[in-house]
Parts: C-alpha cells; structure tokens; sequence
C-alpha cells in the first residue's frame, strides 16, 4: 500500500508555479492576477479565501479581495462581478460559495466571463470540459487528476466508480476519467443516494472515488484488494487523540481499507492540498491565454 502524499505533491507544484511566474516577472511581464470575491462573515469561508491569498502570494500571483457585507443585494454583486469581467488587470477571479440565501447562486456564477472563470464552475466550461475542448477544470477534480498523474496511476480500461454526484466533485470528476484522454479512458459509474446495491458497486472498482460527505462511509468490505482508493470527503470530529479537542476524518474508514489498497489518499494531507493548486493552474492558465485566446 502506498500513501498518495497530497501535501507534498502539492508543493512540489507550487514550486513549478512559482519558477513559471519568475520567468514571468524577469521577462517584464505582470504576474498573474487573482481575485476574490467574498459576502457575508462565514468563517469557514473565509479560512479559504485567505488560505488562497497565502498561496497566490507564496508563487509570486498578485491577488485582490472583495469583502462585501451579508446584506449585500444580489444586484450589487452582479455589479462586482461584471467590474471584474470588465478589468483588464484581472486575469480571474472566484466568487466564493456559499452566498447568503437571498442571492441567486447559478444566476451570479452564469454572469462571470467564462474567460475569467478560473473555478470552472461556469456552464460553458463544463460544457467545454464533457467535450474534451480546452476550458478551466473545476480545482477539486483537477487536483485529483493531478495526483493520478503524478503517481502514474493508470486510468485506461478501469473500473472506476464514483461515489457521489455534486457538481464540484462527483459528476466532473466521472466525465473527466470517462473522456478520450489521458487520465482518462476509463469505464465509470457513478453512484448517489438512489444507488441500488451500491457496496457491490464499489467493491468491482479498481478505482474508488468517495465524495459523500457520510464520515467514514466506506469499509473494507466495500474495496476490491489493490484497489485505489480516493477520498474527497472532509469531516471535522471530537477526538480525545489531539490537543484541539478535534480531528479531521474522510468519507472513507482510512484504518480499516488501507491494508486492502495499492494506492490510497489520507485525510487530512490528500485530495485537500490540491485544490488550492488547481486554482492556481486555472490562473496561470487564465494569464497566459491558454484555454480561451
Ligand atoms: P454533496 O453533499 O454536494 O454531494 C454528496 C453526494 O453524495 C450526493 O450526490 C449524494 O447523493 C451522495 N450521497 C450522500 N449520501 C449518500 C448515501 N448514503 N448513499 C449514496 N450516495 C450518497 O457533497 P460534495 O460533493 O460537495 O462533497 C463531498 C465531500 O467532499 C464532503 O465531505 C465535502 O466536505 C468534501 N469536499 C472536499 C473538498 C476538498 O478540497 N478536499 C472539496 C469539496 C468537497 P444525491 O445526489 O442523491 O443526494
């Protein structure tokens, strides 16, 4: 069993990004500019935000904040938001979900420029994306797919399954291994909460990607032996274990399946870290008018 170490490949590809945007600097050019747009106080989201701040500033991308109260109208973020499509200074920006219940969430995402959409969450881009056209892949599918090819996990004429259907996670990440591509080529199936017989489903992957949100879903009857097994799921519990009083777990019972597996991610220090990444990817991506000319 070998542990996909989330943590580190995620440095190591900061470390490309940082090295990628020196050049950029020495040549004269601007650094990548990345924005964020943030309502309301939810701490949780604005953990992220800085935590995407600290990481634009660590590989060198200039990065912009808007802070806008929890009354703000949806009116005055559409506003925010077309300034942000509209300036030339900005190569892309994030408006970070969830919004205050009063604001039309698709309605805000459908009016950012697809160019500037460096989260992928835009319809064209998922429509780019199930047609293996150039686009921005949403940063958490992107980072798993960054640690499949970064431990040379071989994904052509798998069984993978796919354990949940969001669209940030488990529906993109179906149609990204399902495409003609490499990683890619794979046989998937993906299974939600009117699944029938969904532990046997499981137990026929040679690939599992869990993305539930249920802590500790997944057991070792549900995993073929050498499997691979992905876990996207993030959980903050008691624990007597740490000082904090609490611990992170995943969707899957790490303990009890990884004996079973040949590759599996840990929570915390897997999937997590590269989703940071990917959006930095997208950026540089966006920068350096990779996906739109
Ligand atoms: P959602 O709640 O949006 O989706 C969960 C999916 O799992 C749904 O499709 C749901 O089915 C399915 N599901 C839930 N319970 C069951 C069940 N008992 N049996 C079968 N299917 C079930 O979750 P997300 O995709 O947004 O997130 C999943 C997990 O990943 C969460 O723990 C989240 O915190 C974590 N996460 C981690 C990220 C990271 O960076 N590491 C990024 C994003 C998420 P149905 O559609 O039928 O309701």
């Amino acid at each position: 069993m070998k542990i996909i170490d989330g943590k580190e490949t995620a440095k190591l590809i900061k470390e490309e990004i940082k090295a990628e945007v020196a050049g950029i600097i020495d040549r004269g050019d601007d650094p990548p500019h990345l924005a964020a747009v943030i309502v309301g106080d939810d701490p949780a989201s604005h953990t992220y935000v800085n935590g995407k701040e600290k990481a634009c500033k660590l590989v060198g991308f200039t990065s912009s904040i808007y802070r806008m109260p929890d009354e703000t109208t949806e009116q005055e973020l559409l506003d925010v938001v077309t300034y942000l499509n509209n300036d030339p200074e900005i190569d892309g920006f994030i408006v970070q979900l969830p919004l205050p219940k009063h604001i039309d969430e698709n309605k805000v995402l459908e009016t950012i420029d697809p160019k500037k959409d460096v989260d992928g969450f835009h319809p064209v881009n998922i429509g780019r994306m199930a047609l293996n056209l150039p686009s921005y892949l949403p940063a958490t599918p992107y980072g798993i797919l960054q640690l499949i090819e970064h431990y040379k996990i071989e994904t052509e004429g798998k069984n993978v399954v796919v354990l949940g259907r969001s669209h940030i996670v488990g529906s993109p990440i179906s149609i990204l291994l399902g495409r003609k591509n490499n990683p890619g080529n794979a046989t998937v199936t993906m299974c939600h909460s009117k699944t029938k017989g969904l532990k046997s489903i499981a137990k026929k992957a040679d690939i599992l990607i869990v993305a539930m949100g249920q802590p500790h879903f997944v057991t070792e009857d549900m995993v073929k032996k050498d499997a691979v097994v992905i876990d996207v799921g993030i959980h903050r519990v008691p624990s007597d274990e740490t000082k904090s009083g609490f611990k992170l777990i995943g969707d899957v019972d790490f303990d009890r399946v990884a004996s079973r597996t040949s590759y599996i991610t840990p929570v915390p220090g897997g999937v997590g870290p590269m989703t940071i990444v990917s959006l930095l990817k997208n950026t540089l991506k966006a920068s350096k008018k990779e996906v739109y000319s």
